[in-house]
């Protein structure tokens, strides 16, 4: 308990499920977010709101959550070229993998956030990687996340542990997960305050929070919170 850990933090209903989860658990929380030129920057509007109603509504958790560290990763935008970066339209590649995949985006999202981790003494990263409802997304796996969990450790000489406590839960199990966390109080604050929609609309509020309604993100959020409404 009387460890501290990094969070990957988005702003999306995923890494906000995963920082209540770890402010539930270690006795201190940093954060870390990646601006790598997203198509739509409003995920990265939502961090600061989450991470002040996380302040003013749990105050338990007020006490273990520390610094946020944004870093600049516009270098990645660049060299991709995806539907998430780019104005392209969301399909299936010919290798069977969607264009919203950015290769390389999780395996340095990790390697960034252990050289950040190393730098203030954390050993614990949490992402929220889910092999479940991965889209098919390689860097999502657990053999990926574990093989680089080795990696780190043998290239910086440490001990991190890289935790993924959403890898084997679908979307519905996610919505519940909050729910056993923080209550009705994080799953309004998920509803309200968290973007997942890869088209970045904010202007439709259905009944699981704010997006188009129509993309696979927004599919695969609104499926997730109907079956955890039941
Ligand atoms: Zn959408």
């Amino acid at each position: 308990m009387e460890k501290s850990a990094l969070v990957l933090f988005s702003g999306g209903q995923d890494s906000t499920t995963c920082l209540a989860w770890a402010l539930s658990r270690y006795t201190k929380v940093e954060t870390i977010g990646f601006d790598y030129g997203q198509r739509h920057a409003i995920e990265l509007d939502c961090r600061p709101r989450v991470l002040n109603t996380l302040r003013k509504d749990f105050p338990e958790w007020s006490e273990r959550l520390g610094e946020d560290h944004m870093i600049d990763l516009s270098v990645l935008g660049h060299i991709s070229d995806t539907a998430l970066t780019s104005e392209a339209a969301i399909h299936l590649n010919e290798n069977g993998l969607p264009n919203t995949f950015v290769p390389g985006r999780n395996l340095l999202f990790l390697t960034l956030a252990a050289a950040l981790a190393y730098r203030r003494h954390i050993t614990v990263l949490v992402g929220g990687m889910c092999e479940t409802d991965f889209s098919g997304y390689p860097d999502c796996r657990d053999e990926t996340i574990r093989a680089l969990q080795h990696a780190l450790n043998l290239g910086m000489e440490t001990h991190f542990d890289l935790q993924t406590p959403l890898m084997w839960i679908n979307k519905a199990q996610t919505w519940k997960l909050a729910d056993d966390l923080g209550g009705s109080s994080l799953i309004e604050l998920i509803v309200e305050e968290t973007h997942t929609c890869y088209l970045g609309d904010r202007t439709r509020r259905h009944r699981w929070g704010y997006g188009c309604g129509t993309c696979p993100a927004c599919q695969l959020r609104a499926n997730g919170f109907e079956k955890f409404k039941g």
